[in-house]
């Protein structure tokens, strides 16, 4: 018997040890369950895809048979990206949510000792992804009002050497948007990859597709789970210069798309005509739901092009949790604490549903913020 080879350890921490420390240091990425009434809190549309698009997909899926995987490549999908986009089919990847083509950018470009540059507060993902391969998040604090600061931006990506700078725009949980100027001047004056989330983009704030022509180190995400209602069934896609894509293609795992999300995505694209006078009424009701908020005494409402609001509860007399917890339990309204996300103390963020859902949050919210006078 070998003596000098102890028995291997059998205890979990043995079996933690193996993990990147710099993974056991992060908080992972939660939702805390609720069932609300009126659920606001996680920015999706409060409109189902209308049954008429519904009975096309399910149609096309009941002679599909479930033993046999996928197309290998989701050409159906990306054919009606590269119609409705008017991007090439060899510059698309299509995704399971765009949450995995973040995750895919982000494995193929960072490392220890690479940096991305993250203006924040953003959506976490970008941060916690980078630090999962071992990369340093720089971070670039939005301005007071939540806009960018395009020019700290820049200089963060140069002094840094930066592998990519992600711009969420309109961005999550602000709101605020960049114009076209701006993201040309942070492409033009870095040389890292820039990586322009997009997953509001139907609800306003300039579209950047049409930049991506002759810039081969800018890549546009876009998601099913907000304007195409379609949080549930997980589908998005990227667009991007076809050499990058294929970089970007070499981290996405096979058939990571179900023929389910496949199909129904390449339908409610084409039919997305069908979906625009609802994503018009969302967008009508986030002006409607800012413009009451703003009236209300005691809260800071921050402009949106999203169909979502950020607001602060700066009334002394009542604390946030406090307007959280009284929406929740005598209103029935589910809304998002974003408070732990730098700058954001104080700051919950409401997504618009349905006339009738932003009516009652706002009666909700005016008679709480009545009481704290
Ligand atoms: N990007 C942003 C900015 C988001 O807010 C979200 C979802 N909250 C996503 C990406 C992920 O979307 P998906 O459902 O497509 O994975």
């Amino acid at each position: 018997m070998d003596t000098t080879r102890s028995e291997p350890a059998n205890d979990v921490e043995s079996a933690l040890r193996r993990v990147k420390p710099s993974v056991r240091a992060l908080g992972a990425y939660t939702l805390q369950a609720y069932e609300p009434r009126i659920k606001l809190n996680q920015n999706e549309s409060p409109y189902d895809v209308p049954e008429a698009i519904k009975e096309r997909i399910h149609t096309e899926l009941g002679s599909r048979p479930w033993n046999r995987y996928p197309p290998f490549v989701a050409s159906n999908f990306i054919q009606a990206v590269s119609e409705a986009t008017r991007w090439p089919a060899d510059g698309i990847l299509v995704a399971n949510g765009s949450n995995e083509l973040i995750q895919s950018v982000l494995a193929v470009t960072v490392a220890p000792g690479i940096s991305v540059v993250i203006p924040e507060p953003t959506f976490t993902l970008y941060r916690l992804m980078t630090e999962v391969n071992g990369g340093t998040a720089v971070s670039v604090a939005l301005t007071d009002d939540m806009s960018f600061d395009v020019d700290a931006i820049i200089r963060a990506a140069r002094d840094t050497d930066a592998a990519v700078v992600v711009l969420c725009t309109p961005n999550n949980p602000t709101g605020s948007a960049l114009t076209r100027e701006e993201i040309e001047r942070i492409h033009d004056e870095t040389d890292a990859l820039i990586l322009l989330d997009q997953a509001y983009v139907e609800f306003g704030g300039y579209d950047a597709i049409p930049l991506l022509q002759g810039r081969p180190r800018m890549m546009v995400l876009r998601t099913f789970s907000k304007a195409m209602a379609m949080a549930g069934l997980r589908a998005g896609y990227m667009l991007a210069d076809p050499a990058l894509q294929a970089e970007v293609n070499k981290a996405k795992l096979p058939y990571n798309i179900n023929f389910f999300s496949e199909c129904a995505a390449a339908h409610v694209l084409r039919s997305r005509g069908e979906l625009a006078p609802l994503v018009a009424a969302i967008s009508a009701e986030r002006d409607r739901l800012a413009a009451e908020m703003a009236a209300i005494p005691g809260l800071r409402v921050y402009p949106s092009a999203a169909n979502f609001i950020l607001f602060r509860v700066e009334a002394p007399a009542i604390t946030h949790t406090q307007v959280f917890e009284r929406l929740l339990h005598d209103d029935g309204v589910l809304v998002r604490d974003v408070s732990k996300y730098p700058m954001l103390g104080r700051c919950l963020r409401v997504n618009a549903g349905t006339p009738e859902e932003n009516d009652a949050f706002l009666n909700g919210l005016r008679s709480i913020m009545e009481t704290a006078q």
